[in-house]
């Protein structure tokens, strides 16, 4: 059938308004695959020259005078993200840190705003960094942590998360796009339920910044955190975001009494007195030269714009699960992420008992970059702004001539320290 021909993906390709961004990015190497965009962005052209001039005159040249500019580098980029990406007005977010320091500085804020309240709540199948964080407040605040059960490969439902919530409950942490499955929840049903019982809502945008347009405004989101290295192209290590909303900013504190949350930092006055806006929410001195890679990324993604990388997400995706029903089913394989694309963000998990030894043989005998999650699953992440639909086709077309030939039979069964 013409739909499973590689023609077909031509053609998807030749009417794909997208599809001359990818030639911004590095690609040394054509014949490889790279369906783990999810998990590290792509370097963009643009962003190896910008790192060479900020290194080479900035830094080099310009030196400690340079820090007239670097200095509000973090609320700009965060302004940026969050008119492109994130749906949220200026002075709303901050590029800093790790997602999990920023994790723990707004969830520790929010505890502390809600003291006469002794739950936190979040899903058991939720990111690892997210529950240890919130396993580490709960245990040094003496609280509580309440895990809402979530089905690894469809999410969680919100009749489930509405049963947990109470007025004992002072902070709710989710993912926006599950990191395993990819079940993406309704950000606006989840803000309502949560703020109608009186807790604050502190999400984690990891896999949904870039990929799914995002309205923290008009969905009323208290809180989130977000990675900039995955869909927004940052680099390994690049800072995070933190949102916080304007109403919530002048109550909440963070635990990092640092000097770049001060007010008149340089007046190094005896002690801690935090700004009123979002720069209260920054602890030390940034990362220049990464928070300069985040903001060349964030470019890119502007330039493609949110509603087009969310449609050609929601299409590679589909097309991604009609070849793998044609080809991969009768191999064994089962879809591990919600069918319905609006419950999905932009990657695709399959089930398979083999899916370490596949995930091996695809990567040194396919040229096919995946990625392994226990149990038992193959993620797939096609970036929208860097994979075509004919890699999509190529990759699923060597997964399926691996596993029919039993190649990864001859791989180990023994997983290696990073997946
Ligand atoms: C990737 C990811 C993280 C990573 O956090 P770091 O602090 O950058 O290591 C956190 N949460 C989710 C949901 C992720 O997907």
């Amino acid at each position: 059938m013409h739909e499973f021909t590689r023609e077909h993906a031509l053609e998807l390709d030749a009417r794909d308004p997208l599809a001359p961004l990818r030639t911004r990015f590095v690609d040394d190497d054509p014949e490889l695959i790279y369906l783990d965009g999810n998990s590290l962005g792509r370097l963009p052209v643009r962003t190896a020259e910008r790192l060479q001039r900020v290194v080479r005159h900035e830094w080099g040249g310009g030196l400690v005078r340079s820090w007239a500019d670097w200095i509000d580098l973090p609320t700009r980029v965060g302004d940026r993200i969050g008119r492109e990406l994130l749906g949220a007005a200026p002075g709303q977010v901050a590029v800093s840190d790790s997602t999990t320091v920023n994790l723990y500085k707004l969830a520790a804020a929010a505890l502390d705003a809600r003291p006469e309240r002794r739950v936190v709540v979040t899903d058991d199948d939720n990111f690892p960094t997210d529950r240890y964080v919130l396993e580490g407040l709960a245990a040094r605040h003496g609280l509580e942590l309440r895990f809402v059960h979530s089905d690894v490969d469809t999410g969680l439902s919100l009749d489930a998360l509405a049963s947990a919530l109470g007025p004992d409950v002072a902070l709710v942490s989710l993912s926006h796009v599950a990191y395993r499955s990819g079940a993406l929840l309704d950000m606006r049903a989840v803000n309502e339920l949560v703020r109608g019982s009186g807790a604050l809502m502190l999400w984690d945008l990891c896999h949904s910044a870039g990929s799914a347009p995002i309205e923290l405004g008009a969905t009323g989101a208290d809180l989130a955190v977000g990675c900039t290295y995955k869909y927004l192209c940052g680099g390994p290590g690049a800072p995070a975001f933190l949102y916080v909303r304007r109403e919530l900013q002048s109550e909440l504190r963070q635990p990092i009494w640092g000097w770049f949350g001060q007010r008149e930092q340089f007046a190094m006055g005896p002690g801690y007195a935090p700004e009123e806006g979002i720069s209260r929410f920054l602890a030390g001195t940034p990362a220049v030269p990464a928070i300069v890679a985040v903001e060349e990324g964030v470019g890119l993604l502007a330039e493609a714009g949110v509603h087009e990388l969310r449609a050609k997400g929601v299409a590679l995706t589909e097309y991604l699960i009609a070849l793998a029903d044609e080809w991969l089913r009768p191999l064994g394989f089962t879809l591990a992420s919600p069918r319905n694309p609006a419950a999905r963000g932009s990657h695709v998990t399959l089930r398979h008992p083999d899916a370490w030894r596949i995930s091996q043989a695809l990567l040194a005998r396919g040229k096919v970059v995946p990625d392994y999650r226990t149990p038992e699953r193959l993620r797939l992440g096609p970036a929208p702004l860097t994979t075509s639909y004919t890699q999509v086709w190529d990759g699923l077309n060597r997964l399926r001539r691996i596993v029919e030939t039993d190649v990864h039979e001859e791989f180990s069964a023994e997983t290696a320290r990073v997946t």
